[in-house]
């Protein structure tokens, strides 16, 4: 139908719509009609024109309306003439105007005639509402009602009951005569008021209703509202006044007030509407608006609620009592009581009310609306959002207040009077006796009373004894360490949760394979432009977790009844208090699992081995939702005793669906048995335990709820503020009933095999359970080999490092294959591919890179969180290419943009306004190209920031206008933004400071983000970015990182179909943001409607970051995110690195785009048809993902739209500015020929942003100065100024205004003065009335304002350096405020000073109140005392006289000092700390705690309490410094003993005691990277956790570091010693410094643990009856051994030589692997029952096939021990040997016979001869070492390539094996023996020569020169005239290895791959072409490390499991457990 806006379609729903409005009333207070009040609510309206919105046409107005009183006479004259009709007396007859259609109205009629007589009602009359629609808008037109006026009447004798009966009609009405297809909609049905209201302007909405014309039509109150809607299809039925209310806000929590309102109608009776009750259900009409179910419950209330309409009100929107501490107790008493009938409705609000008799209005409770009001002399009273909307004589107004935060206004037209919000709030209080009912309450105290004896204790003895990490709970409950490290015990040891930083970058729960549990596929939606976050910090008074729970009583009947429920301060139960709960019958309370008592308790306790738990989320879910659909909801609470939840994030996704209250059993009893091991402070009791976690979870719920502007937990709870992301609708229509999940996903069956897998997985086979549960730890936060993928993962890094440094084409390549396969793990567009044409198009006729790079911008990263250094070189890349790049919200500092040098231009095009507003001055926002609103940022959408004071270094503090030290607080967005129009205004305000820019708002992506997109484009902004979920670099709760926001995909392509929808897609550029990183992103982003681009993480990868995710400690190695001058200068980045990435982005664009068939990047955009699902995608939940919306065309949903981003330009109007007058006035002041300029006029309050324009004038040709020394521009003006008066004002003018203002005067003021006084003729006192409203001076940063009246809410917030005097301010005066000078010489509100940093106030502390309303948690309260002091007053005072003629300033003055007792000086610490330092010229320290580390908002791991807490403190004094250990340590050199003394024994060459000795400190270099690439696949290929075990070393944590070194590795004592440590050399460290010694400490583990005794066999307790046989026993064989017997496998190992070790035994020598380290493992594996075969040779002493046959399993770990030879000339000469026959020879030599074994062994050696070793390597040095004890003469070693460079070349990047010159044990021995160095570097043998008697005695050698070939390759050419002969009599041919040999594959018919390795299949890679044989190691891979042998036979034994059992708990790659 015309008149319904579009239904929903691809992304866009209706139900997000959202509104903003102007509201007002004007009311005769004695109750006299007159037609004056109809013209001047038109007045009022008109003046709030501003404050709605237009549609697409321009002309149609979002809605208006105004509802009068009825006015009877002129009805009574109208209808006697039109139908001859009498009307009844007034108050006697109901009338309204019905929204019917032509076509349907008289059928309809008549059925509502016949339902009004069935209920003993008449209708009287039908009168057709005169109308004149010429002027309204053609959308509005279009869908225009047929308005039909209704006249009922009835014969009651009272009112009441007529009124009743009229009420039941109105409801039944709405209920039973809506039929599809025919309008009907009741606007109002009274016996007191009318409504008209429209799809108007408030402009049309009197010339629309002919009657609101006609002077007959008189009232006493009107009550107006204009609507500003999120979209353009806003109805007329949405319009306001609706029946009783007209509302300017939003209500956040109205799907949880919906949802009980529908429970409640399950206990709510009536005694006087009886058994039709029923009949006006639902209460909430469907398809309501926030306003709109806010209306029919208020109204529901009134006629069925014994209640007054204030007293529904005050129900409805309840002051903040909770924490009020001066609230009278009466009162307080009443609103406990009222909350039991009903949690708040909650949001920020403005709500006026009317019945026809009272008529008022409710503010918030923390005043997030302006409210102003005028009282006359005449008797009337107007209320509005503005003033400035009432033409009134100043001498007739008696008084100029405003609402305050909770309070209501209320008029009473019968009594003639204004009742005060005290006196009407204590009658209603003392109505009953509240306070007596109170005591019904029952607490928890209570219940634990009456039970007699409770039994057990704290530590849940009641149930199954716990085992710590070994609990096979965890495991099946999906505990990881990482969680239980990272989020679980920083709660319990800090209180709060642990932070975060650079974002999310693992993949969407729906995608993981790792088995997410149900509350991962939640995203906490968040408040974005519509209404505002809180802090729940500074502004905690008004937060409160306080609930009632258990049965609600009829709420209709106010009783004692309401408060027989638990009182439950905050939801979290401990462990006995649940208990007392399950046992407890108090008052007749029952508590039943799972059946319907008082309480219902819904547990899993009874999981384990044969029972599989049902998530408590699902159940709870099912069984709120059952329990409202069959409306029993309100008669139980729901109490969820639960082991799988735990984080913040579980707990408010619990309590979100229903859950009343919580007990996480598993957390408290896993914390309680880690106190017992230690691990947690053992001091701690169970009470501290649950007090402490109970705390932290609290913090985190209050922190969720803020994001969402919720303040009570009695509202959060049940209101569903979440979007379930990949869950399929029967999950959310049996669980989560009402909540959006747009891309279908995970059923049941999924849900419920992943909980069954994870059951399997703890109750299977796997004895070892601490293994386990390490095992299973995906590394869902951090990076980790072989566990989730990250986006941002080493490979890609890596690679894009590479490429962007280099300029490499194949680096790019490799990046852009990386990063695809992470992207396809981990994100939505990842599951997308482009529908390519078979032939490209030419790739020369798609259009150049160079113009695609102009579409892209830098991320927002302030200088502060970024250094400065980075900041400008990525401000000079992307002014090179013509991008553009984003001061982030740090300000900038003005020679980047005055001084603008072409080459190095470091000015910032994109000028970013956050909530901080730091550094936003005039000329800030002059010299922008884009001015850019932040209304969320994607790491943490919702929250504010901080950057701590030691960060804020004196360049910083210069930037932000701001004081070095002082720290500096970014409150949530945005303190001056409440709603859409709050938002439209501020996009004027920046329009009009900077009228060249284009002004964009920064959105996160969410539900509804369409919507609210589409109402920013209305609110005139150009330019709109859509941020993902993921990106970001700031500090965060994990919280806020992990469950906040949805990925852009769904963001982008909602807004580009809302955009087209309506029509607006054309007015905006859209840009996605967030993990961008490769052309495939670029092109789906386009695809789905982008514009242009930014990339954030990727640019600062090229420029050297490396995902440390250190950024909040300042210690960022390489530069970037660090303040640290010393880390500063390590910054090795350059421009040409970001913009050799972007090029090589945008040729890769340009592919695609030929490879799709699109020329120009323009024609891209939105083509939706060009993406297609990946086919052939092998994640089964991926597969269950519709992502059929994403992928609608917004073309089809709107055909022939403009979809040209930016085509169609916004009209602001400025060509109306009032400052275009002073701008011309003043042209001779701005070219600097005049001096003074003196200006008169008359404002009103639409003049807003008065002056910016004017400024911006300034500031282009003066920059901040502002005017020069000696100009002047004094402006006077009259009036009441409208919105942003004398915003950014610059310095040297001065504005003076007799009249008052609105809201955000001086915001932003920039060296300006402004004053403002009321009219002289006004006769009331300026200190009691209000002079300007909220948010005045916000993120002022210089000037002066002196306001001879009250401030309203919010007064000086982040204000940096203005000085301001007013006479009294509202609550949350001076918050976040960071500098300047404040004096107050009146009252203040609540919580002043909240969140001061800096800066000083004076506050007259009038009656004592101040110290009560100030929020101490920051500043000090001194006495002004001191002489500076008592000067600085006086002469603020002096000057106030002077210009405004302050009273009260004067009185003051004429006793000064002696009133200055009674002022308090608000002095903020830190700011005194700063002055201090300041006074002493010192920078800050960081704050260090005890332990050495940086206190960083409490952030400590798990192993910070594992330690011995006696030992650490007598430690104290020798601290580490973990945090800066890389900087302050050096790396340990000396890790072997003295060459001199070791080469003369056999012994190992390590220096174990020295190494041991400095270990702490080596572990302290440590950097614990957030990607760790030590450990990725250029580092450690066993995936080895090496920053834990180096964090725990430095804790000296040797046992816990054992467990978590073992995780991965099986043998670390071989590795430890023999492994050449690739991981150092992959070690992020060692890009600008030596690396971390990892292999030392490794060695040292686990030698720590051999000798303490902690390596004891471990016998497997299950046999499975399987049999293995591994062949060969080097490292892979004994790794795939060792494994496949912990799985119960009963292995064999088979080994040729005659002790079992391989390599291990015989090809290394004893100094570097001692053989008692070889025999004590192999002794201990024999002990785990593995049984070693020794001297059987497979393939010839047993056949390979007989093998295969004997047992289940064959594994070949051969190794490759087929040398590579060198057939030159002489070759067969004696005395040249393969470097493995000398080694194995003298090994045997010296470890002697066996026992079994008693052959003597021949050996070679090398005493007393000339040693050459061709070939270098290890074994090359082994020959070395072993030849020099033995006696050589002479060792020389030939290296056929050159001698490497000291440190990398270019073409051998970090973190690749760096291949750098070094000297090994071996080199150094010769050095120290022979005097030199025994290497020969680019030496080719060229023949070996002959002693004449068959023996070698010499090589001729020439020397080789390299150089690089045609296509890169190297070429080696010998050097004429370099041949030279070696004398040589012991020729060693160590040149490395071709293979295995090949007698055993050839038995089993094994094929060999090109490098003559058993070739194996490429899906199983360990798996042969034989049935049941696999390879492993060497032999499959070819020559290499021996932890790739180890990584190899572990990763076998698991691929064995998996085929001999079908699953395996064997860990996989890098020691991750999973079932996939
Ligand atoms: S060892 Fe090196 S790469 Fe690994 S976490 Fe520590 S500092 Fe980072």
């Amino acid at each position: 139908m015309e008149w319904e806006g579009p239904p929903k379609q691809g992304l866009y729903d209706p139900q997000n719509e959202h509104e903003a409005c102007g509201v007002g009333f004007v009311v005769a207070i004695d109750g006299k009609r007159t037609h004056k009040i109809v013209r001047d609510a038109e007045t009022l309206a008109k003046r709030m024109e501003h404050r709605g919105a237009c549609a697409c046409d321009n002309d149609t107005g979002d809605g208006a309306g105004v509802l009068t009183a009825i006015p009877h006479q002129f009805y009574c004259a109208q209808l006697r003439d039109s139908h001859q009709i009498d009307l009844p007396p007034f108050g006697k007859y109901a009338t309204g105007i019905f929204f019917l259609d032509k076509l349907h109205h008289q059928d309809i009629e008549a059925k509502f005639k016949e339902l009004a007589e069935g209920l003993g009602l008449r209708v009287l009359c039908w009168r057709t509402v005169p109308t004149n629609n010429s002027t309204i808008g053609q959308v509005a037109r279009n869908s225009e009602p047929y308005m039909r006026q209704v006249f009922v009447t009835g014969d009651f004798d009272d009112e009441l009951h007529l009124s009743r009966q009229i009420f039941v009609l109105r409801k039944r009405a709405t209920h039973e005569l809506v039929v599809p297809g025919a309008r009907f909609y009741i606007c109002s049905l009274s016996l007191k008021t009318v409504v008209y209201k429209g799809l108007l302007t408030s402009n049309q909405l009197w010339e629309y209703f002919k009657d609101l014309c006609n002077p007959a039509f008189t009232t006493y109150l009107a009550l107006v509202h204009t609507r500003f809607s999120t979209n353009t299809f806003p109805s007329w039925e949405r319009a306001h006044p609706l029946r009783v209310l007209a509302h300017n806000g939003e209500i956040n929590t109205l799907r949880g007030n919906v949802n009980l309102m529908k429970a409640r109608e399950g206990v709510m009776k009536s005694n006087s509407f009886g058994d039709d009750l029923k009949k006006l259900y639902p209460v909430v009409e469907p398809n309501l608006s926030d306003s709109g179910s806010a209306d029919c419950v208020l109204e529901f209330l009134l006629h069925c609620g014994n209640r007054t309409l204030p007293e529904a009100v005050m129900t409805m929107v309840p002051e903040a009592w909770h924490n009020d501490q001066t609230m009278v107790k009466e009162k307080r008493d009443y609103y406990m009581w009222a909350s039991c009938a009903m949690e708040p409705w909650d949001g920020p609000a403005l709500i006026s009310f009317t019945d026809g008799r009272y008529i008022g209005a409710i503010l918030d409770r923390n005043g997030l609306r302006p409210s102003r009001f005028y009282v006359t002399n005449e008797n009337v009273l107007v209320m509005a959002s503005e003033v400035g909307v009432y033409d009134v004589d100043p001498e007739k107004v008696i008084l100029k207040s405003r609402l305050k935060p909770g309070r209501m206004l209320l008029v009473d037209t019968e009594d003639k009077r204004i009742i005060q919000d005290v006196e009407l709030k204590m009658e209603i209080a003392r109505s009953r006796p509240h306070s007596q009912w109170l005591q019904e309450k029952i607490t928890l105290e209570d219940i634990h009373k009456s039970i007699p004896q409770q039994n057990g204790s704290l530590n849940g003895s009641l149930h199954e004894p716990i085992s710590g990490l070994s609990d096979k709970r965890l495991g099946l409950f999906g505990y990881t360490i990482e969680s239980i490290n990272m989020l679980l015990l920083p709660m319990i040891q800090n209180k709060k949760e642990a932070l975060g930083s650079m974002g999310n970058d693992a993949p969407l729960a729906c995608l993981s394979q790792f088995q997410p549990l149900p509350y991962e596929y939640f995203k906490q939606l968040f408040a974005q432009v519509t209404n505002p976050p809180i802090d729940p910090f500074r502004e905690k008074i008004v937060m409160s977790l306080m609930c009632p729970i258990g049965p609600t009583a009829n709420i209709l009947e106010p009783s004692a009844d309401f408060v027989h429920r638990l009182f439950l301060p905050q939801p979290i139960l401990s462990i006995p208090d649940c208990e007392a709960l399950k046992k407890s019958n108090f008052r007749g309370w029952k508590t039943k699992q799972w059946l319907a008592y008082q309480l219902i308790v819904l547990s899993e306790r009874s999981a384990g081995p044969t029972r599989v738990p049902v998530s408590s989320l699902l159940s709870l879910g099912a069984v709120h939702h059952h329990l409202i659909e069959t409306r029993q909801r309100m008669k139980v609470g729901i109490i969820v005793e639960t082991a799988e939840a735990r984080e913040v994030h579980h707990m408010c996704v619990l309590l979100g669906y229903g859950a009343d209250a919580i007990c996480p059993y598993l957390a408290f009893e896993l914390a309680f048995s880690l106190r017992n091991d230690n691990i947690i402070d053992p001091t701690l009791t169970d009470l501290d335990i649950y007090t402490a976690y109970q705390k932290a979870i609290e913090t985190g719920l209050a922190k969720v709820m803020a994001k969402m502007g919720i303040s009570t937990l009695q509202s959060y709870k049940s209101a569903q503020i979440f979007e379930a992301v990949g869950m399929s609708e029967e999950v959310v229509d049996k669980c989560f009933r009402g909540t959006q999940s747009r891309i279908g996903g995970v059923t049941f069956e999924i849900l419920s095999k992943e909980i069954f897998d994870r059951h399997a997985l703890t109750y299977g086979d796997c004895t070892d359970m601490l293994a386990l549960t390490m095992g299973l730890n995906p590394g869902y936060y951090h990076w980790r080999a072989g566990g989730e993928k990250h986006i941002n993962d080493p490979m890609s890094i890596a690679n894009l490092q590479e490429a962007a440094t280099n300029k490499s084409q194949s680096g790019y390549d490799r990046f852009k294959e990386s990063a695809l396969e992470s992207v396809r793990a981990c994100t939505l567009r990842g599951q997308l591919e482009l529908v390519k044409l078979d032939e490209p198009i030419p790739i020369s006729e798609v259009e150049t890179a160079s113009e695609i790079v102009k579409r892209f911008a830098t991320g927002a990263m302030s200088f502060g969180s970024i250094s400065l250094e980075a900041h400008s070189t990525l401000a000079v890349a992307m002014n090179r290419i013509g991008g553009k790049s984003n001061t982030g919200e740090g300000g900038e500092n003005a020679d980047r943009y005055l001084n603008q040098d072409p080459e190095f231009n470091r000015r910032s095009a994109i000028k970013q306004v956050a909530s901080g507003r730091f550094g936003v001055t005039a000329s800030y926002l002059a010299h922008a190209d884009d001015l850019q609103i932040k209304m969320a940022q994607g790491a943490k959408p919702g929250e504010g920031g901080e950057l701590p004071g030691y960060k804020v270094t004196e360049d910083i503090a210069r930037t932000r206008c701001s004081v070095a030290g002082v720290g500096l607080i970014s409150p949530p967005p945005h303190h001056d933004i409440y709603s859409i129009e709050d938002l439209a205004e501020l996009i004027y305000d920046l329009k009009c400071a900077n009228p060249r820019a284009r002004i964009s708002v920064k959105l996160v992506s969410e539900v509804g983000v369409g919507v609210v997109a589409s109402g920013v484009a209305k609110g005139k902004a150009e330019h709109i970015v859509i941020s993902g979920h993921d990106g970001g670099t700031g500090a965060s709760s994990w919280t806020g990182i992990k469950s906040a926001g949805l990925p852009w995909e769904l963001g982008i392509a909602e807004t580009h179909q809302v955009l087209v929808l309506n029509d607006l897609r054309s007015r905006v550029v859209v840009q996605a943001d967030g993990q961008i990183r490769t052309g495939f992103d670029v092109m789906v982003a386009a695809l789905l409607g982008a514009d242009e681009f930014g990339f954030s993480t990727a640019p600062l990868i090229a420029l050297g970051c490396t995902m440390m995710r250190k950024c909040h400690l300042n210690t960022c190695p390489v530069g970037i995110a660090t303040q640290d001058p010393v880390l500063r200068k390590k910054f090795a980045g350059k421009p040409e690195h970001v913009i050799n990435y972007l090029f090589m982005l945008a040729e890769e664009v340009r592919e695609h785009m030929a490879a799709v068939g699109v020329r120009r990047f323009q024609e891209l955009i939105g083509r939706t048809d060009l993406l297609k699902v990946r086919e052939n995608n092998d994640n089964h939940k991926a597969r269950a993902l519709n992502l059929s919306l994403i992928l609608k065309n917004a073309l089809h949903m709107r055909p022939g739209v403009n979809i040209v981003g930016g085509s169609k330009s916004q009209d602001f109007q400025l060509e109306k500015r009032l400052d275009n007058q002073i701008i011309q006035q003043c042209a001779g002041i701005l070219d600097g020929t005049q001096k003074h300029v003196d200006i008169s006029m008359k404002i009103t309050n639409e003049d807003r942003a008065f002056t910016s324009t004017f400024s911006y004038h300034i500031a282009m040709k003066y920059s901040d100065h502002g005017l020069p020394d000696g100009t002047t521009v004094n402006i006077s003006l009259t009036g009441s100024a409208g919105q942003s008066f004398c915003a950014f004002l610059s310095k040297g003018v001065t504005v003076t205004l007799e009249g008052d203002s609105n809201d955000y005067v001086g915001k932003g003021l920039c060296g300006g003065t402004v004053i403002i006084y009321p009219p002289k003729n006004s006769p009331f006192e300026s200190h009691l009335n209000v002079i300007v409203g909220n948010v005045c001076l916000y993120g002022a940063t210089s000037g002066r304002a002196y306001f001879r009246g009250i401030a309203s809410e919010r007064f000086c917030v982040r204000n940096s350096g203005c000085v301001a005097v007013v006479e009294g301010v509202g609550d949350h005066g001076c918050e976040y405020m960071t500098g300047g000078t404040v004096l107050v010489l009146g009252l203040t509100g609540r919580n002043f000073a909240a969140g001061m940093s800096g800066g000083v106030a004076y506050v007259n502390d009038v009656d004592g109140s101040f110290k009560g309303k100030c929020n101490p948690e920051m500043v000090e309260l001194l006495p002004l005392e001191k002489q500076d002091d008592l000067d600085i007053v006086k002469t603020l005072l002096e000057e106030f006289v002077e210009y405004t003629g302050s009273l009260i300033a004067k009185e003051l003055l004429e006793t000064w000092p002696e009133p200055a007792h009674k002022f308090v000086k608000v002095f903020p610490y830190e700011y005194q700390r700063a002055l201090k330092q300041l006074a002493l010229k010192q920078p800050s320290p960081p704050k260090l705690e005890a332990n050495g580390k940086l206190e960083e908002n409490g952030l400590v791991d798990i192993e910070e309490a594992v330690r011995d807490i006696e030992k650490d403190k007598k430690n104290l004094e020798k601290i580490l410094d973990k945090t800066r250990g890389f900087i302050k340590y050096p790396r340990e050199t000396s890790m072997y003993r003295p060459a001199e003394k070791r080469l003369r024994d056999w012994d190992e060459i390590y220096n174990f005691a020295h190494v041991r000795r400095g270990l702490r400190v080596q572990a302290a270099r440590c950097m614990e990277c957030g990607v760790p690439f030590c450990q990725s696949q250029h580092g450690c290929p066993l995936g080895n956790i090496i920053p834990k075990w180096n964090d725990l070393i430095y804790r000296a944590d040797w046992k816990q570091a054992l467990a978590h070194l073992l995780q991965t590795n099986n043998f670390p004592e071989f590795t430890g010693r023999v492994c050449p440590a690739p991981c150092e050399g992959a070690c992020v460290l060692g890009i600008s410094e030596p690396p971390v010694t990892i292999k030392n400490i490794e060695c040292a583990i686990i030698d720590h643990a051999f000798d303490s005794g902690w390596i004891q066999p471990e016998i497997p307790t299950n046999r499975n009856g399987k049999t293995a046989a591994v062949v060969g026993s080097g490292p892979a064989g004994l790794a795939c051994a060792h494994q496949l017997n912990k799985a119960g496998y009963t292995v064999t190992v088979f080994e040729r030589n005659d002790r079992p070790g391989g390599l291990l035994q015989y090809g290394i020598p004893s100094m570097k692997l001692s053989k008692e380290v070889v025999a004590r493992r192999i002794k201990l594996m024999a002990a785990e029952g593995i049984s070693f075969k020794c001297n059987v040779d497979v393939g010839k002493d047993i056949s390979g096939a007989e093998l295969a046959n004997e047992y289940d399993a064959v594994v070949l770990c051969m190794g490759a021990t087929w040398p590579r030879d060198l057939p030159l000339k002489g070759r067969q000469l004696n005395g040249i040997h393969f470097a493995m026959e000398f080694l194995e020879g003298w090994q045997k030599k010296q470890a002697g016979p066996t026992q079994h074994h008693a052959k003597s062994t021949q050996h070679i050696s090398a005493k007393d001869k000339n040693v050459l070793v061709i070939g270098g390597g290890d074994t090359g040095c082994d020959c070395i070492a072993t030849s020099l004890r033995q006696g050589a003469k002479s060792i020389t070693t030939f290296e056929i390539l050159p001698e490497p460079k000291n440190s990398r070349g270019q073409d051998n990047p970090w973190p690749q094996w760096p291949r750098v010159f070094r000297v090994d044990y071996g080199h150094e021995e010769v050095k120290v023996k022979f005097g030199n160095d025994p290497r020969r570097f680019s030496t080719l043998t060229k023949e070996f020569l002959d002693d004449g008697e068959g023996n070698v005695c010499g090589v001729s050698a020439v020397e080789v020169e390299w150089t690089r070939g045609a296509g890169g390759r190297w070429d080696m050419k010998e050097i004429p005239g370099t041949n030279k002969v070696y004398k040589a009599e012991l020729v060693l041919l160590a040149m490395g290895f071709l293979g295995p040999e090949r007698y055993v594959a050839n038995q089993l018919e094994l094929p060999l791959d090109a490098r003559s390795n058993v070739e194996t299949a490429k899906d199983n890679i360990y798996k042969t072409p034989a049935n049941n044989v696999f390879a492993a190691g060497d032999c499959r891979r070819g020559q290499s490390l021996v932890v790739w042998a180890i990584s190899e036979g572990r990763q076998a034994a698991r691929a064995v499991d998996v085929f001999l059992q079908g699953h395996s708990y064997l860990p996989g790659p890098g020691g991750v457990v999973h079932d996939h």
